[in-house]
């Protein structure tokens, strides 16, 4: 049977006279999601996107892939059939039949779009009610609660029929709202923010500072599998990987020598966002995106995210005021936290300080940070920075 995939637009509706420019947008990146699939048509009328995949093959395929896509609100997977109450009365059995395990009543929901099709909507609903009743003989009808809603749709070119809308992804289509750089570590907190921004139309990349050898080649590829996991939701993206080895070892040397250790994690963290902005600037990124929530480890204290606030572009961090549990629930929705939770370490873990302060003071910060004088070790870092291109996971 022919399935075509109805997609319902969200908070593009309220867009006003920019509507048309947001639905080119997202129109743009559904296609991009299935280009790899042939014979892919898609097209809109009335605030609905119709989608059809030649390959019936890749139909599963292409549905999870539309779950993913920014801007859409609600995705419905319907049969296709030709406007003919005969026709639609079969397809509609064949539709439902493997839909029944467990369901023991329906309701037949028909829109006439189309007036100059002979019957009106409650005819539809009742000759088509009674012959799934023939049908399927286990299901009756409950017009007030019903297990099953089957939905007729007569519309211009084809009659459509579906079990109804799934919430889909929701949000704004990405490229609307400009370009950001998430620094993105193997935690589980930094992808889920990757991802919630992605969601309000923002076109992510990522940066990921890494220290060899004291980091390993396998946590280097569990962070680029968490960006190709945030792709799928972006549309492909590029991984900076910033090398922090040299950086580290100066600034654990430094603060060793000085007694000032407990400010290892807070002076890291003010060196990371500044060489991010410096490729934010260097690459066209207007903003930045963290995963710090506060207080939840000693880093993301009031004072410490005071002492770490060292940006002129804006640095976002959507997890702000969230606990570790609704992460995780997100984390688990978007599929990341299986990967997260692997057991490799980070560079912000190899020289963790045994005591780090938890009310550090930013002039002190500043100081420490002067005196060791990292000069040109920043500009070299961004200099050797490697850029691998990531596509969407398959
Ligand atoms: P996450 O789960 O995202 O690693 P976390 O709770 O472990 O977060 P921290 O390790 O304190 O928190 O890191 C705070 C933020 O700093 C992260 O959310 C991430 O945005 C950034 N970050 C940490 N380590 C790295 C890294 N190696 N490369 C890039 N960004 C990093
Ligand atoms: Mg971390």
């Amino acid at each position: 049977m022919k399935e075509i995939f109805l997609a319902k637009e969200g908070e593009i509706a309220l867009k006003g006279l920019n509507k048309k420019t947001f639905e080119n947008v997202l129109m743009k990146n559904i296609r991009y999601a299935l280009s790899e699939y042939e014979g892919v048509n898609v097209h809109r009328a009335q605030s609905v996107i119709y989608i059809q995949v030649a390959d019936e093959s890749r139909y599963n395929a292409a549905y999870d892939r539309l779950t993913k896509v920014f801007g859409i609100n609600a995705l419905c997977r319907a049969a296709l059939c030709e406007k003919d109450f005969d026709v639609i009365k079969t397809a509609a059995v064949d539709y439902i039949r493997g839909k029944t395990a467990g369901v023991r009543t329906f309701k037949v929901e028909a829109k006439r779009a189309d007036k100059k099709f002979p019957l009106d909507s409650p005819a539809i609903s009742r000759e088509l009610g009674g012959y799934i009743l023939e049908q399927i003989p286990h299901l009756s009808v409950d017009v007030h609660k019903p297990d099953l809603t089957v939905n007729i749709e007569i519309r211009e070119e084809h009659c459509y029929i579906h079990t109804g809308n799934v919430q889909a992804a929701g949000g704004l289509p990405v490229g609307t709202s400009g370009y950001a750089l998430g620094l993105l570590s193997g935690g589980i907190d930094s992808p889920v923010a990757l991802y919630m921004i992605a969601k309000r139309g923002v076109k992510t990349a990522t940066v990921h500072f890494e220290a060899p050898p004291y980091t390993s080649e396998r946590a280097k590829l569990k962070v680029i599998s968490l960006a190709q996991k945030i792709a799928a939701y972006n549309g492909g993206m590029r991984f900076f990987c910033v090398p922090f080895t040299e950086i580290q070892e100066k600034l654990r040397d430094g603060l060793s020598a000085v007694g000032e250790d407990g400010y290892f994690t807070i002076i890291m963290r003010r060196l990371m966002l500044s060489i991010a902005e410096r490729i934010a600037e260097k690459e066209g990124f207007d903003a930045l995106i963290t995963g710090e929530s506060i207080g939840q480890v000693a880093s993301q204290t009031m004072g410490a995210l005071t002492c770490t606030n060292v940006c002129e572009i804006p640095v976002f961090r959507p997890l702000i005021g969230m606990d570790k549990s609704e992460i995780v629930k997100i984390s688990e929705r978007i599929d990341t936290f299986e990967t997260s939770s692997l057991p490799y370490e980070d560079c912000c873990t190899v020289f963790t300080p045994k005591h780090p302060r938890t009310h550090p003071k930013r002039d002190i910060a500043e100081k420490l940070q002067a005196d060791i004088n990292f000069g040109e070790m920043i500009e070299a870092a961004v200099k050797n920075t490697e850029i691998i291109h990531i596509k969407a996971e398959s």
